[in-house]
């Protein structure tokens, strides 16, 4: 496998770019050698300028959810251009993706567009602060609620990944209202609010999916939920990794819980960008133009980026995949595991429908801590020896993988083969 024309793009690339990337994860730091260029992709497959063809396990970060270039979405897409890109002015189709968001997610009455996640959740977390009159946030460490000044302490892979504890440029004042409790504990919850009278919520990835695949443990988010009731405090689920990906609608809703703000991006703008917070109509109406906390985007619901989104669900809902998911997530979880046995190399593999990811390690993984008990040398190995056998993975043993509907049965042998490949290189490499 060359990759010639990766490495001169790279190089290229790093003049007036920075890093030759545009997001941090893209640049490989953790799993050594450059990154990766990419041509074109169809189906469950992504092609580099090289030519080298992987099985795609990265889908944008989760939003390539029906695979890559379906044909309903493009079309829909490309009868959108035909009216033009943006208008200043609102369109019928906004009025559309708002419905379909609305009805899968129960306790959503409206919803506001934006155009990325980041921008989903610092207005979720404004508009917590404008509903309840205070000021404090808890957030969990190891949760990634993009990069917005407030939230961007212990959150998560981006970070883990380059060794950063934190970023640069983040003054303390921005973050002198923001609490850190740890995932799965909510004496750690508690604690905070024992010594604070003025916070307004706490926010979550209802599944973790930016410290690698954590899941809630024993009703954990329930009992968070009706612990904040008494509180008078709101929980907002950040879903714009899980929104849509282990059901049609919410994680929040399979795990029993309903969240008082909910945030969404990635799937549902299935490749453009999109990002969305809603909630019910007493907690909306503070949005201007009905009331007094102001948030606006010149791009927002941007008519091509709402048919994208509108064509992805509405074909992701046609489909109704999440079964499937499960029974092709569970035989890959089995591939990783039956592989990390025969060659004695320590894995867990956490999973949640067809989000999922190996940690090498020995410990459980339930939080940010035991999550980076895992063994990154031995992720880099692993990872480039799934690319030399024809799957790609995100560059990071802290991001999760996922799984489109396009995935097929040969795709899923492919992947054993490269799985069993690469565990033996990582089992070698000890010795
Ligand atoms: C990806 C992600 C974000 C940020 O979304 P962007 O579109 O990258 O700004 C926020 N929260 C979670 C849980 C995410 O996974």
């Amino acid at each position: 496998m060359m990759f010639k024309k990766s490495e001169e793009l790279y190089k290229k690339g790093l003049v007036h770019l920075v890093g030759a990337v545009n997001s941090p994860v893209r640049a490989f730091s953790s799993v050594g050698g450059n990154p990766l260029f990419i041509k074109k992709a169809k189906g469950s497959k992504i092609t580099d300028v090289d030519g080298n063809e992987y099985i795609d396990l990265v889908l944008s970060y989760g939003p390539m959810i029906i695979g890559h270039r379906h044909r309903k979405v493009q079309r829909g897409v490309a009868k959108a251009l035909r009216n033009g890109y943006s208008f200043g002015a609102s369109t019928e189709n906004e009025i559309i993706l708002a419905k379909i968001v609305c009805d899968a997610f129960p306790e959503m009455d409206k919803v506001r567009f934006v155009n990325s996640g980041t921008e989903a959740v610092l207005s979720g977390v404004r508009l917590a602060r404008a509903f309840t009159g205070k000021d404090k946030i808890i957030k969990f460490s190891g949760c990634y609620h993009g990069h917005q000044d407030a939230l961007l302490v212990a959150a998560g892979s981006g970070l883990v990944t380059l060794s950063m504890p934190g970023s640069k440029g983040v003054p303390e004042g921005a973050v002198k209202n923001t609490l850190v409790a740890e995932y799965n504990n909510l004496e750690s919850v508690k604690k905070h609010f024992e010594t604070h009278d003025d916070i307004a919520a706490v926010i979550i990835e209802p599944i973790g999916g930016n410290m690698g695949v954590v899941i809630p443990q024993n009703n954990f988010l329930k009992e968070l939920k009706d612990y904040l009731e008494t509180k008078g405090a709101l929980l907002i689920a950040d879903e714009v990794m899980t929104g849509f990906r282990s059901k049609f609608g919410g994680a929040q809703e399979l795990l029993g819980v309903t969240a008082d703000i909910t945030c969404l991006g990635k799937v549902i703008g299935g490749g453009f960008p999109v990002g969305a917070y809603g909630a019910r109509n007493e907690i909306m109406e503070q949005v201007a133009p009905l009331g007094g906390m102001y948030q606006a985007g010149t791009l927002s619901g941007n008519p091509i980026a709402m048919a994208g989104g509108i064509a992805t669900l509405t074909e992701l809902k046609r489909q109704n995949p999440y079964q499937n998911f499960e029974s092709v997530g569970k035989k890959i979880e089995d591939i990783l595991v039956g592989a990390a046995k025969k060659y004695q190399v320590d894995i867990v593999v956490n999973r949640f429908g067809s989000m999922m990811n190996p940690f090498f390690t020995k410990s459980k993984v339930t939080n940010f801590e035991e999550a980076q008990t895992s063994d990154t040398k031995k992720f880099a190995i692993f990872f480039w020896e799934m690319i030399r056998n024809g799957v790609f993975l995100p560059p990071s043993q802290f991001e999760a993988w996922f799984l489109s509907s396009a995935i097929t049965k040969k795709d899923i042998q492919k992947i054993a083969i490269a799985v069993d490949r690469a565990m033996q290189k990582v089992a070698v490499s000890k010795k």
